[in-house]
């Protein structure tokens, strides 16, 4: 099921997921129905607190982008990014490092903006797939700057925090108006 996406100023987006203690059918419907809602919405991440669920649970799936390219270790080896997706994490722990490297970003979330966002070119990720199985990979370019992300939403912090302050300047009239509509459209509730 496809489900409604919130946007800057909900709430939700500042919490900090709780930790998934166990896959029932409930997380199991959750992920389903989060790839379901970024497939819908052309995006190539999501976190759970975009659908108003305050949990550590992200999906990502780069196969779509063909001109920002990733890279994936996996067991200490090169591997096809194809390999990993459609990838769902679950309690994620992160390790960015490496130069840092910018780039464009844009969030379900923050429709129609974007901006230039520096962030470590390679990530160490664990945590849990879909089924509850341990997983454990290396990653650079695009597919890590999506893992920081997400992994961000999880923390209840946004890309908008991670902008320079000149662009955020710039943004300044749109994000206060998304919010306004936001916060209207969640009083009429
Ligand atoms: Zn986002």
């Amino acid at each position: 099921m496809v489900l409604p996406v919130v946007k800057y100023g909900h709430p939700t987006l500042r919490a900090r997921g709780q930790r998934v203690e166990a896959i029932t059918p409930e997380i199991e419907r959750l992920v389903q129905d989060m790839f379901e809602t970024m497939y819908a919405a052309k995006g190539i991440g999501l976190a759970a607190q975009q659908v108003d669920r305050a949990l550590q649970v992200m999906v990502i799936d780069v196969r779509d982008v063909k001109d920002r390219p990733s890279t994936l270790e996996l067991h200490g080896e090169a591997a096809p990014v194809e390999a990993l997706m459609p990838l769902a994490l679950i309690n994620p722990e992160i390790k960015p490092f490496g130069p840092p490297e910018t780039g464009p970003e844009g969030c379900l979330s923050f429709p129609e903006l974007f901006a230039d966002i520096t962030r470590p070119a390679q990530t160490d990720v664990t945590g849990l797939d879909a089924k509850g199985k341990p997983v454990k990979f290396r990653c650079g370019g695009l597919l890590s700057r999506a893992v920081q992300h997400e992994y961000d939403h999880l923390q209840g912090i946004l890309f908008i925090d991670r902008m320079s302050l000149k662009d955020k300047e710039e943004l300044k009239p749109e994000l206060d108006a998304l919010q306004a509509r936001t916060r209207a459209a969640l009083a009429r509730k």
